[in-house]
């Protein structure tokens, strides 16, 4: 199988999605029906996020290493410094390699219950990504994921201090950054800027959120810190009673910011799912009909 790092330095777009650990039966069921509509896809990865606590974190283990073993897919396991010693994140990282999963996003996490509450890092653990970053790199061959923030960390106080210590991440051994959900494309495009006129050459995926359910997306966007459009916004409210709607507004906003994103040099889309399959199948499509159609009419007959 291609390493990570490589196939996003191979110059064609990645395409992958994310999903969450269900916590019920029902949930477990659409998880699993919305991966097998998108494997067939083949998508260069799909993620796992890592919960906050206990029964959750395990679900993240569990469903990665189903992805691994029952499917073609490529899984990319979260995993936060959250509450963690040293000696934990080891075990949990050696329980990926024993199974073959050889990609983790390192992250450090937010405070459980609330993410703005102060950050307190375990006693024998990390205060921050990169030294996570460092120890999945010491682990074994992995390649290793960060986070990157299109609208700035909400904890770093200015820019600078931000893409410096992005850029630290990075040199610990990132081989690519997923960003926060963003609704505006030029924000994207400024962090990336930032980044290469700092010297790092990181590839920088970005994260798409289809907006289809306007009460839904303004709690992600609060939680993430995104500046949600107000035009958008508008449009979604007017089609609060009509869901059908909802969704064609929310996946042609999105599929116009990825089209922008893909011809701007992005090196590729991270869809985010809610395990559910629809709306990201529906921007995936369109997206890789219409780059199809321009290979065709750029191929010389
Ligand atoms: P860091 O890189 O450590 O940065 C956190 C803050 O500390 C920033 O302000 C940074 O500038 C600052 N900083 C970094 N290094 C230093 C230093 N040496 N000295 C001083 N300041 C420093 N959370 C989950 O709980 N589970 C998930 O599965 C999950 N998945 C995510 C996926 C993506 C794509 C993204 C973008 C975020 C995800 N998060 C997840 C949220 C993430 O854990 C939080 O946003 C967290 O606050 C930041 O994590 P980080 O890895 O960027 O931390």
């Amino acid at each position: 199988m291609t390493v990570l790092r490589d196939l996003l330095r191979s110059g064609e777009p990645s395409f992958s999605f994310e999903f969450f650990p269900p916590k019920t039966e029902a949930g477990s069921r659409a998880l699993w029906d919305a991966i097998r509509r998108i494997e067939p896809l083949s998508p260069s990865f799909v993620s796992v996020t890592y919960g906050a606590g206990g029964s959750s974190r395990d679900r993240t283990v569990e469903v990665t290493k189903r992805i691994a073993a029952e499917t073609t897919l490529r899984p990319v396991a979260h995993l936060t410094a959250v509450g963690h010693s040293v000696a934990e994140l080891r075990h949990i990282i050696g329980q990926y390699a024993d199974v073959g999963v050889r990609d983790v996003l390192a992250l450090r996490g937010d405070p459980p219950g609330d993410p703005n509450a102060p950050w307190v890092p375990h006693p024998d653990g990390f205060r921050h990504a990169h030294e996570l970053v460092t120890l999945v790199r010491e682990s074994g061959d992995f390649s290793v994921g960060v986070a990157a923030f299109p609208e700035r960390h909400p904890r770093s106080p200015d820019w600078e201090s931000d893409i410096r210590h992005f850029v630290a991440k990075c040199r610990a051994g990132a081989d690519y950054a997923v960003t926060q959900m963003f609704f505006h494309a030029e924000d994207y495009l400024r962090l990336r800027d930032r980044v290469a006129a700092a010297g790092c050459d990181t590839p920088i995926i970005p994260e798409i959120m289809p907006a289809t359910d306007v009460r839904q997306i303004r709690r992600f966007a609060e939680l993430s810190s995104a500046a949600f459009p107000e035009e958008l916004a508008h449009r979604l409210e007017a089609a609060r009673d009509n869901p059908q709607d909802g969704h064609r507004i929310g996946v042609e906003y999105a599929t116009a910011m990825a089209e922008r994103l893909l011809a701007e040099g992005a090196p590729g889309l991270h869809y985010i799912t809610l395990n559910r399959s629809t709306a990201t199948l529906d921007i995936h499509r369109t997206i890789r009909d219409s780059r199809s159609a321009q290979h065709v009419l750029a191929t010389p007959s």
